[in-house]
Parts: C-alpha cells; sequence; structure tokens
C-alpha cells in the first residue's frame, strides 16, 4: 500500500497530456476547477508531438493550416492562465476508489494524486519503445538503452545506434565528437531522418568518427554480465561482430493502452465506452475524452476531442457542485471567466 501523505490534491486529475488532455485543462479552468495532468512521455503533445510534428493539419477550426507540433504550443499557451502543473515522464498504473468517494492515482515512479475526479485522455495509450528482441537482448536487458538521460555519460565509449529516424541520427551526431567511436546500424543506408542530419552524420563518418553498417542485429553478446558487443548480419547474410561498451535502440514508439486496460472500466476494443451527455466512463466521477473513448458514431478526430472535453467539463462542475446550477457564460462577455483568464 502507498503512503498518502505525501500525495498531491486536485479537483481533476487529466491522465493524457495530447490535445485532448490539454484542451480539457482549459475548459475546467473557465469553470474554475483546478486541475493536474501526467503524461508518460517526456513531452506534451501526444501523438502531435510524437508521431508528426512537423506535418500541417488542415482540420482545426479557423486555422487553415496549423503544425501539430504548433498546435501543441497553442494549446500550452491558452492553458497557461490556469498553471495547470503538468507531469511528465509519469504513467498512471494504478487507479483506486477512496471511503470518500475521491480518487488516488499511482504513477510508476510511486507519485500520487487525490482527485476527486478523473479525465482519462490517454488516446492510444501510452507510447512504449519498440524493443530489440535479438537473441540474447534478454540477458543485457538493463544495459541496452532507448533514450538518453546525460550524454556526458557517455564520452569515450564504443557505441552502436539502431535506427534511422530522427532520434537515431540526432544521436549519433551528439555522440560522434565525445564518443571513442559510433556505429550506426540501419536495415539499409537510407534513412528518414532530416537530410541535414544525414548529411551532418556522413561528415562524422568522412572523419572516421562514426561507421554506417547496413544490417540487422542478431545477437546481444556479453561477458561477465556486461554488454561486450553485438552480431550484425547484412543483406548478403554476412555476419560480423562489433565490439561495444554502450547500444541505443531508437526504432521508435508504439502505442499501448498499458495500465488503462486494468483499471476496471467497460472496455470496447481497447476503448473506453462514454455516453455523449456527460463523456462518463462505467464509473462514476471517471471521464474519458479523445482518442481513447468510443460511443456511437465516435470519429476519432482533434475536434471531437475538444468538444469532448468541454461537455466533460460541465458534467465534473456539476459532479464536484451539485447544489449549484451551471450557467453556460460566453468567453466575449463573461467577466468571471475574464479574471479567471487574466484578461481585462
Ligand atoms: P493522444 O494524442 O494519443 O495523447 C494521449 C496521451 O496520453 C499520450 O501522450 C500518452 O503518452 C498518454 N497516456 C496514455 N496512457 C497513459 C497513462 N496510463 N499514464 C500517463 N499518460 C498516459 N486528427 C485530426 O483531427 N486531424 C488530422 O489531420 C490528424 N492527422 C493525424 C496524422 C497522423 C500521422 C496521426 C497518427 C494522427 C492524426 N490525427 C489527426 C489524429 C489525432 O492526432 C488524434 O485524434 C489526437 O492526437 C488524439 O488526441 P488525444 O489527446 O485523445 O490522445
Amino acid at each position: 500500500m502507498t503512503d498518502s501523505s505525501a500525495a498531491r490534491e486536485t479537483d481533476v486529475l487529466i491522465i493524457g497530456a495530447g490535445p485532448c488532455g490539454l484542451f480539457q485543462v482549459f475548459e475546467l479552468g473557465l469553470l474554475d476547477i483546478r486541475c493536474e495532468v501526467v503524461d508518460s512521455l517526456e513531452v506534451a503533445g501526444g501523438q502531435c508531438a510524437e508521431l508528426y510534428p512537423d506535418k500541417p493539419i488542415y482540420d482545426i477550426p479557423a486555422w487553415p493550416i496549423i503544425g501539430a507540433q504548433e498546435l501543441v504550443e497553442k494549446l500550452l499557451e491558452q492553458i497557461k492562465p490556469f498553471n495547470a502543473p503538468i507531469h511528465l515522464g509519469h504513467e498512471i498504473q494504478t487507479i483506486e476508489r477512496l471511503d470518500d468517494d475521491r480518487f488516488r492515482c499511482v504513477s510508476q515512479r510511486g507519485t500520487q494524486w487525490i482527485c476527486k475526479a478523473i479525465v482519462i485522455a490517454g488516446g492510444v495509450g501510452s507510447f512504449q519503445p519498440k524493443k530489440l528482441r535479438a537473441p540474447g537482448a534478454d540477458d543485457f536487458e538493463q544495459h541496452i538503452r532507448y533514450k538518453v538521460r546525460d550524454p556526458d555519460q557517455y564520452v569515450g565509449k564504443r557505441i552502436a545506434v539502431l535506427g534511422g529516424g530522427d532520434s537515431a541520427l540526432d544521436w549519433v551526431n551528439v555522440f560522434a565528437p565525445i564518443a571513442q567511436h559510433v556505429t550506426l546500424i540501419h536495415r539499409r543506408n537510407e534513412y528518414r531522418a532530416q537530410p541535414a542530419s544525414v548529411g551532418k552524420m556522413r561528415e562524422f563518418v568522412e572523419a572516421g568518427k562514426v561507421t554506417e553498417a547496413p544490417g540487422m542485429v542478431t545477437r546481444v553478446l556479453g561477458e561477465n554480465g556486461s554488454l561486450s558487443g553485438i552480431e550484425i548480419q547484412n543483406a548478403e547474410r554476412e555476419k560480423s561482430v562489433v565490439a561495444i561498451d554502450e547500444l541505443f535502440v531508437f526504432w521508435g514508439l508504439s502505442p499501448k493502452l498499458g495500465p488503462i486496460a486494468q483499471w476496471g472500466l467497460n472496455l470496447e476494443r481497447n476503448q473506453i465506452h462514454v455516453d455523449t451527455e456527460k463523456f462518463e466512463t462505467s464509473e462514476a466521477g471517471i471521464y474519458a475524452v479523445g482518442d481513447i473513448n468510443t460511443y456511437p458514431g465516435k470519429k476519432k478526430l482533434i475536434l471531437s476531442g475538444f468538444h469532448e472535453a468541454a461537455l466533460a467539463a460541465f458534467a465534473i462542475k456539476a459532479l464536484l457542485e451539485p447544489d449549484k446550477k451551471v450557467h453556460l457564460q460566453y468567453t466575449t462577455t463573461s467577466t468571471a471567466m475574464h479574471e479567471r483568464l487574466g484578461v481585462k
């Protein structure tokens, strides 16, 4: 059992900082409801930030065209007046209803939130790094890295980087000047990364700091419990061994419903069933908006999630203040809303 004395208390915990979770902050803020946001990723923005930050979106109302990352930045700007804490790198693992009908949510880091309502804006689930599955990988699991926390740790090391996208090439270019040597392993020697990053990497190849090794890893090798190398097979099925100290895998992220599946909610093909008045789940006080929910006619579009967030906020206001009537107010004319937004 976790210790509730260290818990953060708020009215609403929003699980997921994708576009719909972020807009949920705005809709709750307009109604003067306190909230906090958590996301398992290290950045806010969900699929927009993680899967297609540079792509233009054409169906956001009043924006004939807006970049996906730009949309995330605009949403973050719009919610600034409400000062809602956003906790990144926290995956909510458990939800528990307390005796006083509030909820306790706990992340994998042990951080706890006690709240009166929950909005699940978990999209397609938590994004997890795609794992290396070669023989030996399980034995050296703790030596295989899927993210870089402090590049200075790798000064003077022999590093292998697997991948051909932006993350792989960006990290090769960071490691190349500080490492003893970097080996870049990708199925082909054509890369999906930005041409400028590929060009920079090739300059390091010419300077002898980086080796391109097209192929796939067929075995992870170790000595005395430590990683010592990897076996690679090229397109001609020839095998070779590269001696390394560090192995990084940047094959991108794949969505997994993850812990949401364990929360006892009414699921339909990995989506949470909600009603279309309150966007409440089968559990009173737990709401779901955006790609994670389903109802007759559901369309997984950002604008659908925005609408859902607005109605969920009204429902939560009624839940938190059952004796008060919730009036619709316009942001153009409501002085109370102007105060909350910090505008004159
Ligand atoms: P997401 O963006 O998926 O965010 C959910 C967040 O929840 C994630 O960051 C995840 O890490 C987090 N999370 C999940 N579980 C947990 C947990 N247990 N604890 C903590 N955090 C958790 N839509 C449009 O309307 N127009 C378009 O043009 C368009 N183009 C697209 C192009 C591509 C390539 C893709 C992939 C999608 C596109 N979409 C588009 C769809 C749009 O991106 C989604 O509808 C939108 O991102 C859904 O937002 P969301 O906030 O519900 O979920």
